[in-house]
């Protein structure tokens, strides 16, 4: 019953002020043509009426809050559609990056403990979390290729087949082959410049190297600098550049 009225309940209207301030603090959303401007806010309005943004930490959310996640969110669905997220409803933002316990049990039973610094988390059919500091300097951070919105949101898109591996559902077998071959072959190269720039001093590649922790990162973390600086990533990665316009930009 709580889909069907979330699904018929309008979006609302987005205050003219509060839309333009969010384009003027976050230039690569403003940077889009008119028609993918227009596509974004009424995306946005929409994104806003389906989920359900909490505080944690005691951030309290407002407007300029939840419309700064929103508008980030959507852009990687600015074609797909907004359907790649109608897993989850409830968004957590944390004021700022969280420490986070995490354990394993190694192969001869024993237990490893450790904590980790993440600035968000997204796990399917779960909520998406992300931190407002990191969101509010995504502006800013877009040099770097950084942005935890887009980071967590495509996860939720690779996840949507069940399996974070880099594929987000691919229409035919073909294309998830392709797909998988041109990633591997990706993320290979950018962790060999990832250990050459550790182990001998050479330069640190451009993107995060968070990026060659795994195969999903790495993906995740391409696309974050695909959207957010996209000059820079055509340089970087033109295989990867042509992959990702095949899947974000196709017309549906
Ligand atoms: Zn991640």
């Amino acid at each position: 019953m709580w889909g069907w009225l979330r699904r018929r309940r309008s979006a609302p209207a987005l205050p003219d002020d509060l839309w333009r301030a969010t384009l003027a603090r976050y230039p690569f959303l403003a940077d889009r043509s008119v028609d993918e401007r227009a596509k974004l806010r009424a995306l946005s309005a929409e994104f806003l009426a389906q989920k359900q943004f909490h505080g944690a930490g005691g951030l309290v959310i407002s407007d300029e809050i939840a419309l700064a996640i929103a508008a980030q969110a959507v852009l990687p669905v600015l074609h797909l559609g907004l359907r790649w997220y109608d897993d989850f409803v409830g968004i957590v933002v944390h004021p700022e990056e969280v420490v986070a316990r995490r354990s394993a049990t190694d192969e001869t039973g024993v237990v490893h403990a450790w904590d980790e610094v993440v600035a968000g988390e997204a796990m399917q059919g779960g909520p998406v979390m992300v931190n407002w500091r990191d969101v509010a300097a995504a502006g800013e951070s877009a040099e770097t290729g950084f942005n935890v919105v887009i980071h967590e949101f495509v996860h939720k898109i690779d996840l949507r087949d069940g399996v974070a591996d880099g594929c987000p559902p691919l229409k035919s077998r073909a294309g998830r082959e392709r797909w998988l071959a041109t990633m591997q072959a990706e993320y290979e190269r950018f962790r060999e410049a990832v250990i050459r720039a550790e182990r001998f001093g050479e330069d640190w590649p451009w993107l995060d190297d968070y990026g060659a922790t795994s195969i999903d990162e790495f993906f995740a973390v391409a696309c974050e600098a695909y959207f957010v600086n996209r000059a820079r990533f055509a340089q970087e990665f033109p295989a990867l550049l042509a992959l990702f316009d095949e899947f974000y930009r196709a017309v549906r």
